[in-house]
């Protein structure tokens, strides 16, 4: 392997998320699996099979050339949703290949009408309102205007969703807020009903939203983070499991498992300073191994002398700095512990885990940040 770590993925995880969510959500409702960030860091062209072969048959991403891969590893003709970017000038690709996206602006909307008028083809098009998160959406004072313009265009134009996203659904602190855009939500719904404007589908739920805001739920979901096994929050898994009293399991399995192995062993000296800098004596006569993975890997230079990773089935302490291609773990207390041994970053070793979770509270990054930086060129391998 050429590679200094690499990920494994899990297939049987993810299957059983997804079974975990679709019991949640019911059977009427369709999940759109969110793909952005290179599908959280899995890798798009890795999760689009596995999530195909389970069923799903919509996936969202934030930008047109996330989009386009999924365009090229999609085998069963599955739906795209672009839920941010997408230049006027690549509407053309997205109309042409029933590809689906936010409109949150006059400028897209004129954009995506010009463009289907001239390809003589809909643009398939999900209205997004501004109900409290204030970052995109179409205002509430718009709505005459917007209405006027979808009744006029409706040659060219498929109303595909109306869709908002909301502010925090993964914090109760948030509670008054979120409760106040599903409020607005669905006065728009209302006032384009009344003027006899239907949308195809209605969404707004991410992960969050899911789990904790069941009335939330419409005909779609944007399931992020979830599908890949971990809780938006700390808070969500919390108050969800108190209902899943039954069994007292986490139901969400983790498909990541990060590996590398030890590149090389040095004896250091009671005394000694490890690394760069002086953050680190050893306080004892230490064996330490230095693991091929740094934060130009991903590993974060906050987990300098706090971040702990498996070897021999036992958690070791990361000693010194985080450099940029490796770290030195203390492996004094390891009896047959050698050259080339592997070492688990992420997941299982024997009876031990390091689950993402709690690499990144001693990091401060939450689980999005940390899966979404972990390089492209990582090699990828699915397992079962
Ligand atoms: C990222 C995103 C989601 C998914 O969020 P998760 O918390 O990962 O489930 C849903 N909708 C929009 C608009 C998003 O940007």
């Amino acid at each position: 392997m050429p590679h200094t770590s690499h990920l494994e993925i899990s297939k049987s995880a993810y299957r059983r998320n997804i079974k975990f969510l679709q019991n949640q959500l019911g059977t009427e409702t369709v999940i759109s699996s969110v793909v952005k960030g290179n599908a959280y860091g899995h890798g798009i062209e890795n999760i689009i099979p596995i999530a195909e072969s389970v069923g799903i048959r919509h996936f969202s991403t934030f930008s047109t050339d996330e989009a386009q891969r999924v365009f090229a590893s999609s085998q069963k003709n599955s739906t795209i949703m672009i839920m941010g970017m997408i230049e006027n000038k690549d509407l053309e690709w997205a109309i042409k290949n029933n590809v689906e996206f936010f409109v949150f602006e006059f400028d897209r909307l004129l954009a995506s009408i010009k463009t289907a008028k001239r390809l003589k083809i809909r643009a398939k098009i999900h209205i997004e309102v501004e109900t409290g998160f204030h970052r995109t959406g179409f205002e509430w004072k718009e709505k005459e205007i917007l209405a006027e313009m979808l009744v006029e265009n409706q040659a060219f134009l498929e109303l595909s969703g109306l869709c908002t996203h909301y502010a925090g659904a993964e914090s109760i602190a948030n509670y008054v807020r979120v409760q106040n855009q599903i409020k607005k939500y669905h006065e728009f719904k209302k006032w384009f009903l009344s003027k006899g404007i239907k949308f195809e589908t209605h969404h707004t739920a991410c992960s969050a939203a899911s789990l904790s805001y069941p009335e939330t739920i419409m005909d779609m979901v944007r399931i992020g983070i979830a599908q890949y096994g971990f809780w938006p929050s700390q808070e969500t898994y919390m108050s969800k499991f108190k209902q899943l009293a039954v069994n007292r399991k986490n139901p969400l399995k983790r498909l990541i498992t990060w590996k590398s192995k030890i590149m090389s062993l040095k004896r250091v000296e009671i005394g000694d300073f490890i690394g760069y800098g002086n953050t680190y004596m050893a306080p004892r006569n230490m064996l330490v191994a230095m693991v091929p993975v740094g934060y130009g890997h991903g590993f974060s230079r906050m987990l300098s002398n706090l971040g702990k990773v498996l070897i021999c089935g036992k958690i070791v302490s990361v000693v010194g700095t985080v450099t940029m291609n490796s770290i030195c773990v203390d492996v004094t207390d390891l009896k047959e512990v050698k050259k080339g041994d592997e070492v688990v970053i992420i997941g299982k070793q024997k009876s031990n885990e390091i689950t993402v979770a709690s690499f990144s509270e001693s990091s401060q990054q939450v689980n999005y940040e940390l899966l979404t930086r972990l390089p492209q060129d990582i090699p990828r391998k699915i397992v079962y």
